[in-house]
Parts: C-alpha cells; sequence; structure tokens
C-alpha cells in the first residue's frame, strides 16, 4: 500500500511538472513531439530524416533518452539540431522533470519543434506526460501486428501511430491488413502514417500532420 502511495505521489509531481513543460512550449510556439515505441523500431532513423527534410523549414531540436551511451544524441546531431542527450541509467522511461532541465539547455528562441525521443519500451512510458503537444507511438512491421493489442495502454493514448520500415514488410511476412485492424481496434483516436524513413515511402503525409499541427499553434 505504502509503494502504491509513493507511485501515486510521483505521478501527481510528474503531471505537475508537465503542465509546467506545456505551458512553457505553448508560450514559446513549440510543438513538442514525445516519441514513444519498443527498442529498435525505428524512433532515431525516423527523426534523422524528419530532422533532414523537415530542420530548414521549421527550426527544430531533440531530447533524446536511452539508458546508456549517447549514440543516438550523436547520430541526431549530424542533421545539425541541437541535441540533448539523457542518459537515465536504471530509469526505463523519460519524466517531466528530466525534460525540463534538458529544455534549459536548449536555444527556445524560433524553435517551432521539439522531437522527445523517450526511452525504447512500451510499458512504463505511457504513464508519464512530458508535457508533449503531440504522442506518437511507432510500429515496425518487424515486430508483429499484435502489439497494440499487447501494450494497449501506450497506443489508446497516441496521437498518432506511425508503422515503420514499411520497405521490410515483405521479408518479414507482415501482416497489414492484421495490424491495421489491431490499430483501429485498441486506438481509433489516432492517425496513422505507414513509412519507410530508408526508402523516403510515406513520408509525404507524415510531414504534412507535423506542419498540420504546427499551423493549430502548436501545444
Ligand atoms: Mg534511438
Ligand atoms: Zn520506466
Amino acid at each position: 500500500l505504502q509503494v502504491l502511495e509513493v507511485n501515486r505521489n510521483l505521478l501527481i509531481k510528474n503531471d505537475e511538472q508537465a503542465r509546467r513543460n506545456r505551458s512553457l512550449f505553448k508560450s514559446r510556439g513549440v510543438l513538442a513531439v514525445n516519441v514513444l515505441a519498443s527498442p529498435g523500431a525505428g524512433k532515431t532513423a525516423l527523426l534523422e530524416r524528419t530532422l533532414a527534410d523537415l530542420c530548414g523549414r521549421h527550426p527544430a531540436a531533440v531530447v533524446v533518452g536511452d539508458l546508456a551511451t549517447d549514440h543516438d544524441g550523436r547520430r541526431l546531431r549530424r542533421s545539425g539540431a541541437a541535441v540533448v542527450q539523457l542518459t537515465t541509467g536504471t530509469v526505463c522511461h523519460l519524466e517531466a522533470e528530466m525534460v525540463a532541465r534538458a529544455v534549459e539547455q536548449l536555444p527556445l528562441d524560433g524553435l517551432r519543434l521539439l522531437f522527445i525521443e523517450n526511452v525504447g519500451n512500451l510499458v512504463c512510458p505511457a504513464g508519464y506526460d512530458l508535457g508533449e503537444g503531440l504522442r506518437v507511438v511507432l510500429l515496425s512491421v518487424t515486430e508483429g501486428e499484435d502489439k497494440p493489442l499487447k501494450y494497449p495502454k501506450i497506443f489508446k493514448s497516441a496521437d498518432a501511430v506511425v508503422v515503420t520500415k514499411t520497405d521490410l514488410a515483405g521479408p518479414a511476412g507482415f501482416d497489414a491488413a492484421a495490424a491495421r485492424g489491431a490499430i483501429e481496434s485498441v486506438a481509433p483516436q489516432a492517425e496513422v502514417f505507414w513509412l519507410s524513413a530508408r526508402t523516403g515511402e510515406g513520408l509525404g503525409p507524415w510531414y504534412a500532420y507535423l506542419e498540420r499541427r504546427l499551423g493549430h499553434g502548436a501545444g
């Protein structure tokens, strides 16, 4: 019971910080995008490609969380965007407080897009609001069509679901109809995108979606 109580208080504190983050982003006109997925689903690859293609028109920065290493931060920095790498040690999700501290290191003036690459994990990141304006959950074709059914909480909280690595659908034996059905049954609220960051297939609608959301004044 005491453990439950502690967890509840931590989540309440997290929600308070998330509200402060959200109003900061709103006041600065920054669209913050929380990117969630299991390890290896292609979060960093999607962000690399998105930054390369959008950064010129919409100044962007990234906060990237990993348990260990700064490999992803170094990859993303090649785009020219400002990147803050967080290494969380044993903490398997990002918290609003970590994002607030990371954002202090970023130039917010003129910034339009802030991507937050969460720790690869489909479980507890679902419970931590970071103050984002958009929550995007990735599902790669190499993972299996039933991921949304197995991890409903995170998919239910998604504004958008992005099916990644579509160029590998054939070799992976991916059942697109089953995946579509699973996403629709668990996350009917989500906009769904199918794309390959490697070949560029399907990126247009994803960029149009981000730009539409930017047009809504962020937040
Ligand atoms: Mg990554
Ligand atoms: Zn966690």
